[in-house]
């Protein structure tokens, strides 16, 4: 049996995300492989009611339902666990590992129970967290257990480094899973899909043919009640850092031999650790950062991020960021990689788009002006499009731009409910690994210093529109001399 602790049980994250994922997993075909007993902790004096309804209405919310859910909720049980106070989670550890949790332990009438695994899930805050994991001792955490942390992992690569050493004093690297919910994404596993399991791509996959990578996560939603921990990141470190790395990672990394957890994080931290920024002399010429300001968004009147509930506008916290990175390898030497993420904006974007150079010679008599061929992946909606030129329609000597488009089926599970899969059959392959959670902020310090310093200004955009005013470093990336 494996007891899942979620640490935070009263939190969003454990609320919206995590509980409907696992109700999701349970009702899936991987729910009969999993015997599993569901742990809800905070610190907060809840009973057990309050906790017992909270798995169901999340049940609920998935859609999940069955003998499965049923028995996640009639046998969770809630544990009050102050992670800051002494002594408190090495209990609970100690207590899981026996599975003697909740409100019936140690009563005669509970029934006996052997050990089993431990997955501890820190839905905390960033900071708990960390200082949690400092606390224990390596003996406090019993054989075999797993540690599952939420981004951000650490606020630069000395403190990812850090908080890399705590957790590895506690239970081995392969224990530490690292969520980043997007490499549960059925879209962002299709990358690999795509890229290794059709022979068209790969040979042209190179600086040799393709001439730029953009990937664009643009929400046209502002924070959704989450000032508390937005305004102490900004969309570099929430968005840019972690989720776009891992794009880019899955997108120019080599082809990995098997999608094992070693072959193919060995093959992101590899790509990750070539990539750098694209002029960290002058990040002021590939780099932007940007706030709302009034706007309209969804067809209502929105006011200004600096005045949110809860946002303190002189942090100058970014909401929009773009950065151009290179990755210094033989295959994409000279290719910029173009990452950007904004809230409140006009359009929803959310894709990677691959832009192939020009064709060498148009064969004269073909008409028109030719344009470079170009693959969408879409995540959500998520599909897949190659834009190809084709003749045309009435004359057939002149050129048309036509699409070739495919939906991808959403997956059978949710981004959550892949992530805990893998925690629950103790497969870090979908988690971040500790040395690529240090490479990542490495690649984005020359740009935090330069932000942090004021030497790239803070643009402004009204909510609603396509960013701030000028040409973003998506569209002009050839006239600044980055391609
Ligand atoms: P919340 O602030 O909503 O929830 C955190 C929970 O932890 C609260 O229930 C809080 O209790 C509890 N808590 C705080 N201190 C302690 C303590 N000492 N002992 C026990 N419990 C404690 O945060 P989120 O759920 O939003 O985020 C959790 C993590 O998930 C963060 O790392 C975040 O970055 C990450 N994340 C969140 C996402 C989201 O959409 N929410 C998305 C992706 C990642 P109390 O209410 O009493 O403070």
């Amino acid at each position: 049996m494996t007891t899942l602790i979620v640490l935070g049980a009263g939190g969003d994250l454990a609320s919206r995300l995590l509980l409907p994922g696992l109700a999701d997993l349970l009702v899936s075909h991987h729910g009969e492989e999993l015997d599993l007993r569901l742990v809800g902790a905070d610190r907060d004096e809840h009973d057990q009611g309050w906790w017992t309804e909270r798995v169901r209405t999340a049940a609920e919310s998935a859609g999940a339902s069955g003998p499965s859910v049923d028995r996640l909720v009639a046998t969770t049980r809630y544990a009050r666990t102050d992670v800051a106070a002494d002594g408190d989670l090495a209990r609970l550890l100690a207590d899981a590992a026996a599975s003697d949790v909740g409100p019936d332990a140690g009563s005669r009438s509970a029934p006996a129970r052997g050990g089993g695994d431990v997955v501890c899930y820190f839905a905390l805050p960033p900071s708990v967290t960390a200082a949690a994991c400092r606390a224990l001792d390596p003996e406090q955490v019993p054989a075999g257990t797993r540690l599952v942390l939420e981004k951000p992992f650490g606020h630069d690569s000395a403190s990812a480094a850090e908080l890399n050493a705590v957790l590895t004093r506690l239970v081995p690297e392969e224990n530490v899973h690292r969520v980043d919910h997007f490499l549960g994404k059925s879209t962002v596993l299709n990358i690999l899909g795509l890229r290794f399991a059709n022979r068209l791509f790969e040979p042209l996959w190179s600086a040799a043919h393709v001439e730029r990578v953009d990937v664009v996560f643009d929400e046209d939603l502002g924070l959704a009640g989450r000032a508390g921990y937005y305004d102490g990141a900004g969309a570099l470190a929430d968005m840019v850092q972690s989720h776009l790395l891992q794009l880019l990672a899955l997108i120019a990394m080599d082809p990995p031999a098997t999608i094992s957890a070693r072959d193919l994080r060995d093959r992101k931290a590899e790509v990750l650790r070539a990539t750098r920024l694209w002029d960290e002399d002058d990040p002021a010429s590939c780099t932007r950062r940007a706030r709302w300001t009034a706007g309209r968004l969804g067809g209502q009147d929105v006011g200004a991020y600096a005045d949110e509930p809860g946002v303190d506008p002189s942090r100058e916290t970014d909401t929009l960021a773009e950065v151009v990175l290179a990755v210094d390898t033989w295959r994409w030497a000279g290719v910029p990689f173009r990452l950007r993420s904004g809230k409140a904006l006009g359009r929803r974007r959310k894709e990677a788009v691959v832009t192939f150079r020009h064709v060498p010679h148009l064969p004269t008599g073909l008409l028109g002006t030719s344009s470079p061929t170009r693959l969408r992946i879409g995540f959500g909606p998520d599909d897949i499009t190659l834009e190809l030129d084709v003749n045309g329609q009435d004359d057939a000597f002149s050129l048309e731009r036509s699409s070739l488009r495919t939906e991808l089926s959403p997956g059978e599970l949710t981004a959550y409910g892949q992530v805990l899969l893998g925690v629950l059959h103790d497969d870090p392959t979908l988690s971040v690994r500790g040395d690529t959670a240090e490479h990542c902020w490495r690649v984005l310090e020359p740009v935090v210093q330069a932000w942090r310093s004021g030497r790239v200004p803070l643009e402004t955009y009204p909510a609603g529109s396509g960013g701030p005013p000028g040409r973003g470093l998506l569209e002009d990336v050839d006239a600044q001399g980055c391609a």
